[in-house]
This record gives structure tokens, sequence and C-alpha cells, in this order.
């Protein structure tokens, strides 16, 4: 019999995921989730793709061998938990910093040049006014980016400023990355001095103890006047109540964010309320290029441990070197 992997509802959809579910086919019997079956279908499962795993689903799942995460923050999954159960956890690393990489501009360029607000001024008063618009925005040329961990996704925003708009990066990280001081000639400063001199802060450590409010009010208010903060790492790496605070006050010109405290936002969050930001429903890795490549990353590693490869490509670095057997 073939070994039980249950797949997300979403993975219907066969122009994105049709590769992944063939390779992951070849070996398993594919069963697509529905919440109310969930529970049922987890005591024979031996592969999973899911978000927020912990012990109480792996109380349930005595035969589960891994445990794929759709995307590269595993902030939502009990690794001490996984590990304890002896259960592989893989995430989609690199695949999707291109993608993620592209939005973090996209909030920049949108910020910069206030084109949420461009686009309403066309469509409810352009016609009806004789001043026109007068919203300006600033060359993007010669200004610095700071970026707040400097990793994969980190490098990616990096280069296409340096490399794309002429722009300086300075960064904050827990390691130097020499390879993008090497080749970008991005300077290593501190978490304050990068909020100091940045005219766009950007966002990319990942959720964990250290960083969860690593950026708090005194943060803030270290930043220019004429400053943007982009987040598209996670939303509890900011202090979101300061940050709507700085924004009311304008003490920041701005924010662009894709991701929240509290997600879907809920509709009377003061954020939406704000004039000074632009929103997007936590959508870094939705391209077709990033989503097809996600899905096939993990029907790798699921089919790695199914046919005893451990540990498997893409493994958490917490659980690297680990050999789980069952
Ligand atoms: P990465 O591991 O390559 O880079 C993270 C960087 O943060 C590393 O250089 C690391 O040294 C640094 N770092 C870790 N802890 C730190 C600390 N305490 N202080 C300072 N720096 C620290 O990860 P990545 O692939 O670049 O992804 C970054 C994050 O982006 C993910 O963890 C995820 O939360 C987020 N993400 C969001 C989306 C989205 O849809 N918006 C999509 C993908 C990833």
């Amino acid at each position: 019999m073939k070994p039980k992997v249950l797949i997300p509802q979403r993975w219907r959809d066969p122009e994105i995921y049709r590769e992944a579910i063939d390779i992951l086919n070849s070996i398993a019997d594919v069963r697509y989730i529905s919440e109310e079956r969930f529970d049922e279908q987890l005591a024979e499962a031996e592969g999973m793709v899911g978000y927020g795993v912990g012990e109480e689903i792996l109380r349930k799942a005595p035969k589960l061998k891994v445990v794929a995460r759709y995307g590269v923050g595993y902030d939502d999954c009990d690794v001490e938990a996984l590990t304890r159960y002896k259960v592989y956890l893989v995430h989609t690393p690199r695949v999707l910093s291109d993608a993620v990489a592209d939005l973090a501009l996209t909030l920049i360029l949108a910020c910069n040049r206030k084109i949420v607000k461009a686009d309403k001024y066309v469509r409810e008063r352009w016609a009806k006014e004789a001043s026109g618009y007068s919203e300006y925005g600033t060359d993007l040329k010669g200004k610095t980016v700071g970026i707040i961990g400097l990793g994969r996704i980190g490098y990616e925003v990096a280069k296409r400023c340096v490399k794309g708009f002429d722009m300086k990066v300075i960064y904050y990280d827990i390691r130097r990355n020499k390879k993008a001081e090497r080749e970008l000639g991005a300077g290593y400063n501190s978490l304050e001095e990068v909020m100091r001199n940045s005219d766009f802060v950007s966002i990319h450590v990942p959720l964990t103890p250290q960083t969860r409010r690593l950026i708090r009010e005194e943060h803030l208010r270290l930043m220019k006047k004429t400053a943007y903060l982009i987040n598209t790492a996670r939303g509890a790496v900011i202090d979101q109540k300061a940050l709507v605070k700085v924004l009311k006050e304008k003490s920041i010109a701005g924010a662009g964010l894709d991701v929240f405290e509290e997600e879907p936002v809920p509709l009377n969050d003061p954020l939406l309320s704000l004039e000074n930001v632009v929103l997007t429903p936590h959508i870094g890795s939705l391209t077709r290029e990033a989503r097809k490549t996600m899905a096939l990353c993990n029907a790798e590693s699921i089919i790695a441990v199914l046919k005893g490869n451990i540990p498997p490509p893409n493994v958490i670095p917490e659980q690297r070197g680990m050999i789980f057997r069952k």
C-alpha cells in the first residue's frame, strides 16, 4: 500500500500544482485535506503539507514522518515538538526569494511615488479639479536602503536597489554578509544606525524569540521624517501599535506592509484608516513561478523521506544532520 500524504485543497489548481502532485502520486497516495476530514485522515498520514503544526496534530498522527511547510518562515510550527516526535520539517528556501524581493521593491516604489493615492485621484478627482496632482516622490538614485536581515531575500532586495536603482545599501544582521559587502558595497551598521540613516528600511529577518518586536517605538523614532518602513518578513517583528502611532504623527513618511501582527487584518484595525500606508495581503511569494517551484520543492522533500533518503533536502536548519528512523 502506498503511504498517505495529506495536501491542502488549494493544490487542486492544476496550473500551479500538477507537476508536484504527479511526483507525489508516483509513490504516495495523495489525499486532499478538507477541514472536516482533517482529523480522520491524520491517523494514517506519513507525510503532509501543512501550516501551524504542533503537538495537537502530532499526537493524532503516529505514522507521520515529514511535514512540508509551503513557504520559508516556519515560526507557526512547533520545532521542538516536531523534533521530539522525530518528524522532519522541510520548507522552501531560495525558490521564493525573487518573488518576495520583487514585492519589497513594489512597496518601496508604491510608497515613494504614492501610487495608491494617485490611482484613487485619477478615478475620483482628476477630471473635476483644475489644480492637478502634486504629491511629490523622490528620485531613488543615491538614496539609502537599510536592510534588516541580509539573508537570501534581503540580498535580492539589496541587489535590485544597487544594480537597478543606483541606491546605497547599509544593513544590520547578526551575521556579516561578506558577499553583499564585496559585490554590492553593503555597509554593516548597528540596528540604530540603519534606522537613523536609511531612506527606506526593509525588514527581512525571520520571526524568532530574538526578533519578535525587534523594531520598537524607540527604533521607529530614530528614522528620518522622510523615510519609509517596508515589511515583507513577519508582522510581529515590528511593534505594530508603535508603528501606527508614528505613522499617525507623521514622524515617518509612511510604510509598505505585506505582513501584520494579526492576519487577516481586522476591519477595525487603525492601520486601515491611515493614508500613508500601502498594504498587501501577505502575497510575498504569490507568483506562478515561485508557487510552482515551492510545490515541487515540498514534493521532492516528502518523496526523499518516504524513500528513506534522509535527512531530506530543505530540512530546517534546527534539524540539519538529524537522522530520524521509524
Ligand atoms: P534567511 O534565513 O536567508 O535570512 C534571514 C536573515 O536574518 C539572515 O541573514 C539571519 O542572519 C538574519 N537574522 C536572524 N536572526 C536575526 C536577529 N536576531 N537579528 C538580526 N538578523 C537576524 O531567510 P530568507 O529566506 O531571506 O527569509 C526571511 C523571512 O522572510 C522568512 O523567515 C519569512 O518570515 C519571510 N518571508 C515572507 C514572505 C511573504 O510572503 N511576505 C515570503 C517568504 C518569506
